[in-house]
């Protein structure tokens, strides 16, 4: 090999992984297994003691989990990673490595229904306060910004979609402010953007979506970007001071600009526990091999079927950051420039009634509340997922009557336009 640093598609087949020392297995083996023998009693203490790097138990570390950990960290251009159960364990710890009871940490309201209801009600649980940012520019997180402020949270591309942030902008206000800046990935995945170049500290997201891509396995990642100065003021405690299960051990000293990562791992996990498993690790490396041209695959399906809405009579309006006119084309151009993602929304003329129609219409598309499988996704969230909220709120949070969402998988990009158009013809 070259010393060039290789290209994205070469990292997402090989970064991390080599043939199986032990038999030679060209593809990673699931290491199916709860825990690791220890060599002595000597080998035992370092790795318990965190003198030394290796396996203990699967709750911590796994040898395939670790494979899928390089790639994730090589993908979006950070210093260490790690592979947990789900996109919401993975916001879970990295909060957990941040935040004290009485902490507070602002975020964009433009976000996965799930994450503001995680936010907004089960963190209330841990003594963690979410104030949402009152626009999307860089001026509405600073003035959410408070001295308890522990970290600044957004989506790179909003679920469900059309909402590019500008990470750049936000990154800066959050370097003068010294909080970390975490960006979820799950929609844009590093092929799209790697929020990291853009001043990004933490990356976090789901590797249920795109990542591992055919809708059959559940995960969640984060990466330590490497670029945050933990021990500059006392804002962090659980990084800058010792920790008395790890002989005093304080982890920004002792493992620098991957300190964070270690936190997350040997206090995040170890005690709240969302490992993931092998064999979903192994399901998604084998998923984030062919990354690169699904993504692209799924970019210029959207785009096309974005355009066909566009110009249909029965549609009232398309929400797509990759449409010239979008009031986020801009900022996606900038930040995204191979594509404005696999899903969007769209309204239908005749609200409740049609979006209801048309999920019934359907023919390929699937019925359900999913994103990022090779399959192409419906939702008619006024319906489903956010049923339980009244008009009002629907509407605040994009889920009004009409909309319908939609991911688009790597079909043939004119069936899923015939579909579409035969069901919005009987409507
Ligand atoms: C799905 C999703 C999550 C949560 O991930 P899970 O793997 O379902 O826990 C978080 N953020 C975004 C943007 C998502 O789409």
């Amino acid at each position: 090999m070259s010393n060039n640093e290789p290209g994205f598609d070469t990292l997402a087949i090989h970064a991390g992984a080599q043939p199986d020392p032990a038999t030679g297995a060209r593809i990673t083996p699931i290491y199916q297994t709860a825990s690791f023998v220890f060599d002595d009693v000597d080998h035992a203490a370092s790795l318990f003691g965190l003198q030394a790097f290796g396996n203990i138990y699967t709750r911590i570390t796994n040898p395939t989990t670790a494979v899928l950990e390089e790639r994730c960290a090589a993908l979006e251009g950070g210093t260490a990673a790690l592979a947990v159960a789900s996109g919401h364990a993975a916001q879970l710890l990295v909060m957990h490595a941040l935040m004290m009871p009485g902490d507070e940490f602002v975020a964009a309201k433009k976000l996965y229904g799930g994450s503001i209801n995680q936010f907004g009600q089960s963190f209330k649980s841990f003594g963690w306060q979410v104030n949402w940012a009152d626009g999307l520019t860089p001026a509405d997180f600073e003035k959410a910004i408070t001295p308890k402020t522990k970290a600044v949270f957004i989506e790179s591309l909003a679920n469900p979609g059309g909402v590019v942030m500008d990470i750049n902008g936000i990154a800066e206000v959050c370097r003068k402010h010294h909080v970390p800046l975490i960006v979820d990935n799950t929609m844009a995945t590093p092929y799209l953007c790697r929020p990291i170049e853009h001043g990004a500290d933490i990356i976090v997201g789901s590797l249920t979506k795109f990542m591992a891509g055919h809708g059959n396995s559940m995960g969640g990642y984060i990466v330590d970007g490497g670029t945050f100065d933990w021990g500059k003021d006392d804002k962090f405690p659980i990084l800058t001071e010792p920790r008395p299960e790890y002989n005093d051990m304080v982890l920004a000293e002792t493992f620098g600009n991957f300190a964070f990562a270690i936190a997350c791992r040997v206090l995040g996990l170890r005690d709240l526990g969302p490992a993931i498993s092998p064999f979903n690790a192994f399901q998604i490396l084998t998923g984030i091999e062919t990354l690169a041209l699904r993504m692209q695959r799924h970019c210029d399906n959207a785009q096309k079927v974005a355009e066909f809405l566009d110009g249909h009579d029965k549609v009232e309006w398309v929400s797509y950051a990759g449409l010239k006119k979008d009031p986020h084309h801009k900022l996606q151009k900038q930040y995204m420039p191979n594509g404005a993602g696999g899903v969007f929304t769209f309204g239908v003329k005749g609200g409740y009634d049609a979006g209801v129609a048309m999920v019934s219409n359907v023919e390929i598309f699937s019925h359900l509340a999913n994103i990022g499988d090779t399959r192409s996704l419906i939702i008619h969230p006024a319906s489903t997922t956010h049923r339980q909220l009244d008009a009002h709120q629907q509407n605040e949070a994009g889920a009004g009557a009409d909309v319908l969402r939609l991911s688009i998988g790597i079909e043939n990009a004119d069936d899923l336009i015939a579909d579409l158009a035969q069901a919005l013809k009987q409507i």
